[in-house]
């Protein structure tokens, strides 16, 4: 029997307001733990809870570039549950009336993944679990606002609840409303999944997956719960309806909990806060701050730089990097070096170094500068990745490290002509071999020269006088 596999997702998503949702603390987490608190995020009595106005703002201009309907008269709910970490024994959400709704973002492929809703509410502290079996808390988190992204049921596989997490990441970026780092715990995501035969005769039940901190692991959890659905239902059995996490380690989920309904939470009008009214000129003003976005980005980029696909993706993984490329290619016009340059040597030392652009220590000037070097033949292309890696860790200037290493290209043919009779006066079985027809001797004997060199001699020159002296 063949079976199609259905994914909704959660998604949870710190937003990059200075201020928290209620309160005037910072929501930087630098610093001490309980240091950035006061009596309104703590949940102390008699408080009275205030709507940061920038937090809406962010939740409208979310909603818009995932293409939502922005509710004009939205309220907030207070969601009755208790944690040590949730001090007020309730978390002030939205419940049925969310500020965002019925969104969608495109797949490559062109299909439409709808958003159900989008709704605003406060992160809770953070527990930390000793070893010696304590625990202790911090409450610096307690208030920082969220937004949550549910999706409709709309994915059908693990590569496709990937590709939406990966293009919602971008989008969030992109307008500057959410760092998205999922390893520091500003995206968070929660699965729902089931699993349908393709008759509709069975069908499993919903289980919900907690505890994802890559997108990998997302991945890796709806392969596995597919399989487990349809191997339950397969023998006439089914998945109960219950809260699983999902564990790295042993690539396995595990039972949680049952799952919670809306009636245990007590939903009801958060009483100590107004109604939020949206009216049309504040949702133009936030309209015209959204950026291009990536897919539109994506499409100017084929067509204005005529590059492959997946270089693009690469170049414009990021926003800043995206603006970074383009800077370059303003000042240095050859595109696919520019890009070439950023795609390997930039890129990879970024990701090496869990750094981003913006942390560089050359300016846009220096690099372009760097690459006209190359250009021109000054230095060649070995020389240039050393000049490269002392420019990315020293942020000295090209043309500095080029005089201090003397990097400078020989390009003079005498030169290096006899460096090349030496070299082959070194290695007679190696000419030997080539006239037996070995091609790779011409590439040692290449290599040697090089190395005599000290990598400065220019290539195709080594490559021509080489051939010249052996035929
Ligand atoms: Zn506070």
């Amino acid at each position: 029997m063949n079976y199609k596999t259905l994914i909704g997702l959660e998604i949870h998503s710190e937003l990059l307001t200075n201020s928290k949702i209620f309160c005037s603390c910072t929501t930087s987490f630098v610093g001490d733990e309980n240091t950035h608190c006061c009596p309104i995020c703590l949940g102390l009595p008699g408080t009275l809870p205030v709507v940061n106005k920038k937090v809406v703002d962010f939740a409208i201009k979310a909603g818009l570039a995932l293409n939502c309907e922005i509710s004009q008269f939205s309220k907030m709910d207070r969601k009755n549950y208790f944690y040590p970490d949730l001090t007020k024994a309730y978390q002030i959400s939205q419940y049925d009336l969310p500020i965002c709704h019925d969104g969608y973002i495109k797949t490559e492929a062109d299909q439409k993944i709808r958003i159900r809703r989008i709704h605003l509410e406060e992160d809770a502290g953070k527990s930390i679990h000793t070893n010696e079996g304590s625990s202790l808390l911090n409450y610096n988190r307690a208030g920082v606002p969220l937004i949550e992204i549910v999706s409709e049921p709309d994915m059908t596989s693990a590569d496709e609840a990937y590709e939406f997490l990966e293009k919602l990441k971008a989008i969030l970026q992109y307008i500057e409303v959410s760092d998205c780092k999922m390893e520091q715990g500003s995206l968070r995501c929660d699965v729902n999944i089931n699993v349908k035969s393709e008759d509709g005769t069975f069908v499993s039940n919903i289980v919900e997956l907690k505890n994802l901190n890559s997108f990998k692991a997302v991945a890796k959890a709806i392969e596995y719960e597919e399989k487990r659905h349809i191997h339950l239902l397969e023998k006439s059995e089914n998945t109960v309806k219950e809260t699983r996490r999902w564990d790295d380690a042993k690539n396995e989920t595990i039972r949680m909990r049952s799952k919670e309904y809306a009636q245990d939470y007590r939903y009801f009008p958060e009483p100590d806060l107004g109604t939020i009214e949206i009216d049309y000129d504040w949702i133009e003003k936030i309209r015209e701050t959204i950026p291009e976005l990536p897919n539109d980005k994506k499409k100017r980029f084929i067509k204005e730089y005529n590059l492959p696909e997946k270089d693009i993706d690469v170049l414009m993984i990021t926003k800043k990097m995206a603006n970074f490329f383009e800077d370059v290619v303003k000042e240095f016009k050859d595109v696919n070096m520019v890009s070439n340059w950023i795609r390997i040597e930039l890129y990879r030392r970024l990701k090496e170094n869990n750094t981003e652009i913006d942390d560089i220590k050359f300016s846009i000037e220096d690099f372009s500068k760097f690459l006209e070097l190359i250009k021109k033949g000054t230095i060649n292309n070995n020389a240039g990745k050393k000049v490269f890696k002392e420019m990315y860790e020293t942020g000295k200037t090209p043309e500095m490290i080029v005089k201090e290493k003397g990097l400078i290209q020989i390009e003079d043919e005498e030169q290096i002509r006899d460096i090349v009779k030496q070299v082959l006066k070194e290695n007679p079985k190696s000419i030997e071999d080539f006239k037996n027809g070995k091609d790779r001797a011409l590439g040692f004997l290449i290599g040697q020269v090089m190395k005599l060199s000290r990598g400065k001699a220019n290539p195709q020159i080594v490559n021509t006088l080489i051939k010249e002296e052996l035929i």
